[in-house]
């Protein structure tokens, strides 16, 4: 079992979904933002909604220019075909989504080597790790290419500056640095910072609108002109390159504009839920953003998912005995009032 393996679904009817923030759905406003969206045929360049959104990413995370993507895993997978080739290396964390939970899409499909570090206790990466794992220029060795962070990583925001020393200490051995930054404006919202701050260090960074901001499809990888450009050839060679897909871009947009200011709701959320758990004294309970974490013995967890499943609450499967559970736009008032109650008496 994984994090993401489904739960039990419940048979009666289902009024939240705690498996993920990915389960939201497009509202009516976003739905028809959507279907009023300007298209174009983007292969030619030519979709004002997806210029738009480009160009709107880029703006505000403070590079050149911005593509398209359809998932935060075809933008991460773009990022390092496009800085790393074939039996070159990214070095990145052991629990990190480009390294774990990808398909090993970067070895199957471009030839790139892996080295993936421990991530520390606060979701980084020890500098002195990176620098040992960079390797020399001798035909034994991959060449280290690609630095590739994550922000959050498992809710967990990471401080720029921290980052910022992890770069560095790639960059002054000539690799790149990506950042998946799948929930960068849930770091943002923690730390208080803008999302320019977060992008500044790094070469290439992929952001996932379909996440936490509610959008039902789409990822945006932003670099310089150059890269981009190379991005864009890696598209279209997995398929990638869309037509009309302005209506999702015009989600996507829409998402930036109302749904990143609210993030701080799911955050507060979280917290109150980890309260709860705290509070029972059963487990030990970790939370970090949108993202609480419970570990406890199986038969706790057994009986919360039974009893809300039967309120039509759905919680994903326990990994390694530690259960997930993810706050987002779409667990209502009265659905996050129930989960509060039930969890208060059932523990
Ligand atoms: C979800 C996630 C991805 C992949 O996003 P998809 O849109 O599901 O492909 C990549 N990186 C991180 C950190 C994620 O949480």
């Amino acid at each position: 079992m994984n994090q993401y393996a489904a739960g039990a679904m419940p048979s009666n009817k289902v009024i939240c979904d705690l498996r993920s923030d990915t389960v939201t759905k497009p509202d009516a406003e976003m739905r028809a933002v959507m279907a009023a969206a300007e298209v174009g045929d983007d292969v030619y360049g030519e979709d004002p909604s997806i210029i738009r959104l480009e160009a709107t990413l880029a703006e505000r995370l403070g590079k050149e220019a911005g593509l398209f993507c359809a998932s935060e895993t075809q933008s991460n997978l773009i990022a390092m075909l496009s800085q790393c080739g074939r039996g070159e290396e990214v070095i990145t964390g052991r629990g990190y989504h480009v390294h774990k939970y990808e398909a090993g899409g970067a070895s199957a499909l471009g030839g790139i080597v892996f080295d993936a570090l421990p991530v520390t206790a606060d979701g980084s990466l020890k500098v002195e790790d990176v620098l040992q794992a960079i390797k020399d220029d001798d035909p034994h060795f991959p060449m280290s290419r690609l630095l590739s962070l994550e922000n959050t990583h498992n809710g967990q925001a990471i401080a720029g500056e921290v980052m910022s020393i992890l770069v560095s200490a790639a960059q002054a051995h000539g690799l790149s640095t990506h950042l998946d930054g799948a929930r960068l404006f849930n770091a943002t919202t923690v730390l208080g910072v803008e999302a320019k701050q977060l992008a500044d260090p790094f070469d290439t960074i992929s952001v996932c609108l379909s996440k936490g901001l509610g959008a039902p499809v789409g990822s945006v990888l932003l670099g310089s002109k150059d890269v981009v450009a190379r991005a864009r050839r890696w598209r279209k060679m997995l398929g990638g390159g869309m037509r009309q897909a302005g209506v999702l871009a015009a989600a996507g947009l829409y998402a930036l504009e109302n749904n990143v200011e609210r993030l701080h709701e799911d955050h507060q959320r979280a917290e109150a839920l980890a309260d709860i758990l705290l509070k029972s004294g059963i487990g030990t309970v970790k939370q970090a953003s949108n993202m609480v974490f419970w570990q406890c013995p199986s038969r706790h967890i057994g009986v919360v998912q039974a009893q809300l499943a039967q309120r039509g609450i759905v919680l994903s499967g326990a990994d390694h005995g530690v259960m997930r559970l993810v706050m987002h736009k779409d667990v209502s008032d009265a659905a996050f009032t129930t989960l509060s109650h039930v969890l208060q008496d059932v523990l």
